[in-house]
């Protein structure tokens, strides 16, 4: 990419007093941050620029398109079928991704996916997968193509050449308090989309207390925005509105997650992420050219995870990326956080909330995220949710099981998850998990 030529404090002032910036002047201030010559503190301070003062449809065009030439783009178009993938906008204990790969594939719809790492309070599919022993997600771009063709999926992360601009920029946004941006998650999702060469695109838009765009209206807004530059870019593109005021499944932290993922791919799980796993696939189906409506789709999941053919294709999955499959079939291999430690309920009655906001800030503080850029990730700690929202609980018991490996961080751990619960003494309705559909159209029931 040729770096035009911009002065980078002047665009930042420009943004920071709410002007639009040209074409020109964001692929000159994304290709200066990719290429080093505009350091992290200049990016920085652009990004909460946008953060406060927003970027209209052309400067979120703009980005996404300085985005994609900042790296190659995969052409899948030898591979046979229409390929689908799913993106979520960052949830707490969302592992569907996971899930949906292998399954998909195993209905005969290829999937191309490109993940990212933990965001902020939420996790990634890619640091989940990691924490699969040898497991990699630095494939190259022929090893992607070869293995989309060969086992039905792959789930890569960004590499320096596809999308280097996001994968820097999400990284620095992840540290600076940047991520909550329409334009920024615009961009950041669909330029990756657009790279790794998918030809459809099924959207779990996350709405609630632990998603970046916590309010319904600003969630339906993304929802319509990530669909237009989508549609816009040639990728078909249809979204899901889901709730994530708590944690989605049990399971928070990388290889916790894991665990339960592979519950879900042998038929098992919580009801609450097979609910999402088989609407987010239905569309994937539907996408994919292989069904009418968006329900139909979802007892041909339901038989694909019930056979274990969903499990064996994330087995094939896992071997293909160089990870350890005897993990895999025998979880207990893998060595476990050295402190579980049981959380005991302070109260009687019913769980009325869980924030899924506290639960994965703290997960982070266990050292399942990052605080810092250069953070390595620890797989095996988080927190395994025993008692949920709707649930009864009597005095004393479990609430939840913390993962740790320093003793140090459990007795803030356990006060901060007693905090993260808020009880009733009279039983609460659970709210619904899937709220709408968003296409072209716009926004109706799914
Ligand atoms: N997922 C992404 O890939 N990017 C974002 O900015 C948020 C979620």
């Amino acid at each position: 990419m040729k770096t035009p030529s911009i002065n980078p404090v002047a665009l930042i002032e420009k943004k920071r007093d709410g002007g639009a910036l040209s074409a020109r002047e964001i692929s000159g201030l994304v290709s200066g941050y990719v290429s080093g010559s505009i350091p992290d503190y200049q990016m920085s301070a652009f990004l909460m620029a946008v953060v406060l003062r927003g970027m209209d449809a052309a400067e979120t065009l703009a980005m996404t398109q300085a985005f994609i030439s900042s790296g190659d783009v995969i052409d899948l178009s030898t591979i046979p079928g229409i390929k689908v993938d799913k993106h979520s906008t960052g949830g707490v204990g969302d592992k569907v991704s996971l899930v949906l790969a292998p399954l998909l594939a195993a209905a005969g719809v290829p999937v191309a996916m490109m993940a990212g790492r933990g965001l902020g309070h939420t996790g990634g599919t890619i640091d989940k997968l990691e924490s699969i022993p040898g497991l990699s997600t630095r494939l190259s771009e022929e090893a992607f193509r070869r293995q989309v063709a060969s086992v039905g999926c792959a789930i890569m992360g960004q590499t320096e050449r596809i999308v280097p601009a996001d994968r820097k920029i999400y990284s620095l946004r992840d540290v600076t308090g940047t991520v909550p941006s329409l334009p920024l998650v615009c961009s950041s999702i669909i330029s990756k989309k657009k790279a790794e060469g998918t030809d459809g695109l099924v959207l779990d838009v996350k709405t609630g207390r632990g998603a970046f765009f916590s309010k319904r209206e600003e969630a339906v807004l993304l929802s319509k925005s990530l669909v237009s530059l989508g549609n816009g870019l040639g990728i078909r593109t249809v979204a899901l509105l889901t709730a994530m005021d708590q944690p989605l499944g049990r399971a928070v932290g990388n290889w916790l997650e894991v665990l339960e993922s592979i519950e879900l791919l042998k038929g098992g799980g919580p009801e609450d992420a097979l609910e999402v796993v088989l609407a987010l696939g239905s569309l994937m189906l539907l996408i994919g050219g292989r069904t009418g409506t968006g329900q139909e789709g979802i007892p041909v999941l339901r038989e694909l995870l019930r056979s274990g053919a969903a499990y064996d294709r994330f087995l094939a999955m896992v071997k293909a990326q160089g990870g350890k499959t005897s993990v895999v079939e025998d979880t207990g291999e893998v060595r476990p956080a050295s402190f579980a430690v049981p959380v005991d309920s302070p109260s009687a009655g019913w769980v009325a909330s869980l924030d899924a906001r506290e639960i994965g800030a703290l997960s982070v503080g266990l050292g399942a995220g990052r605080m810092r850029k250069e953070d390595a990730i620890d797989p095996s700690v988080g927190i395994v949710l025993w008692k949920k929202t709707g649930d009864r609980v009597r005095m004393g018991e479990t609430l939840a099981v913390i993962y740790s490996n320093d003793e140090n961080k459990i007795d803030e751990a356990k006060s901060r998850l007693i905090g993260a619960y808020r009880f009733e003494g009279a039983s609460v309705p659970v709210p619904p998990l899937i709220d709408c559909l968003v296409d072209e159209n716009g926004e109706r029931p799914f």
